[in-house]
């Protein structure tokens, strides 16, 4: 296979990329023969407990990579999300991931709990669940080792299938988590109602630096883990790059972090090595 480029090299997308009709329809021509020519691949960025350094899960990322290039998730899945080709895709994923749990497990290596992100655009199913469990169940994986994230809703009537397929799933014991919290709508509701076992707090909540207590930043997101930590929710912050904001979670009531500081996403054989040490250095 080809050279994969660097992650930092990926160019992010732009709105405009998107909203350009010739790579809508290009993304869209492609979308089928890529499924089956096995261009789409999980990448794994390490959940880390702050405290300790140990690799307490990963979260599966989508990476497109077409001739050697690697095209991120923000340049196709809102032109996936417009029709059900969304659909394929995340239950590709979720099929994907459980193959190399499947893996991990046959040749005895430690397992830690994967989490897939399901498009809200799935709520209209209402077999949702059950597709979610017959491919866990193909792969014979104990439900303790997935995890599903789900972001916030807009409509009331999403809100009630959001928080059936959350019950359904938390009854089984497949985790869930609220993802990018705090950037999206209805979140208190949400929290309060809903059985999440993690809340992941969206990375442009974290303070950058912690000198000065009273400022906004750092006032919200104290009480935000505080919040979380009361209700019994486990808190995660994504987007942590730096040792400061590492120090920043431990002061306050987020255990568990996901960030450069620790590791991008990474392709399956690294995160394989990674997670043979299990372990970050603690500063
Ligand atoms: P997300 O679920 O909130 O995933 C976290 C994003 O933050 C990832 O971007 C990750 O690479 C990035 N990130 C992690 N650590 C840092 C950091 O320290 N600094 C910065 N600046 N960014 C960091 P990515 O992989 O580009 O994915 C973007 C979004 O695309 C995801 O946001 C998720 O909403 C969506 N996505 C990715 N894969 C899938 C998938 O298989 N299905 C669906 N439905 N959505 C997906
Ligand atoms: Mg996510
Ligand atoms: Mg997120
Ligand atoms: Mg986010």
């Amino acid at each position: 296979t080809a050279k994969i480029s660097d992650e930092a090299d990926v160019v992010y997308a732009s709105m405009q990329y998107i909203e350009d009709k010739e790579n809508v329809s290009k993304i869209r021509r492609h979308f089928e023969e890529a499924l089956n020519n096995y261009e789409f691949h999980a990448y794994y960025q390490p959940k880390v407990n702050v405290e300790t350094g140990r690799i307490i899960g990963a979260e599966a990322l989508c990476r497109w990579i077409r001739d050697g290039r690697i095209i991120p998730p923000m340049d196709f899945i809102p032109i996936l999300e417009r029709n059900t080709d969304i659909f394929r895709l995340d239950f590709y994923m979720l099929d994907l991931v459980c193959k190399n749990i499947r893996k991990w497990l046959d040749e005895g290596k430690n397992v830690v709990r994967i989490s897939i992100n399901f498009s809200r655009k799935h709520l209209v199913d209402p077999e949702l669940l059950d597709k979610i469990v017959s491919i866990i169940n193909r792969y014979d994986i104990p439900y303790e080792y997935i995890e599903i994230e789900l972001t916030e809703t807009t409509t009331e009537g999403d809100y009630l299938k959001l928080k059936k397929l959350v019950e359904g799933l938390t009854k089984i014991g497949i985790h869930t988590s609220i993802d990018d919290f705090g950037i999206g709508y209805s979140s208190l509701n949400l929290i309060r109602e809903l059985p999440w076992n993690v809340m992941k707090i969206d990375r442009s909540l974290l303070p950058i630096s912690s000198t000065d207590p009273k400022d906004f930043s750092t006032v919200l997101y104290k009480h935000i883990t505080t919040m979380a930590s009361d209700m019994g929710i486990e808190c995660l912050t994504e987007g942590v790059e730096t040792a400061e904001q590492v120090q920043i979670l431990r002061d306050n009531y987020c255990l568990y972090a996901q960030g450069y500081y620790y590791d991008k996403p990474l392709p399956l054989d690294e995160f394989e090595k990674r997670l043979e040490i299990g372990q970050y250095p603690i500063n």
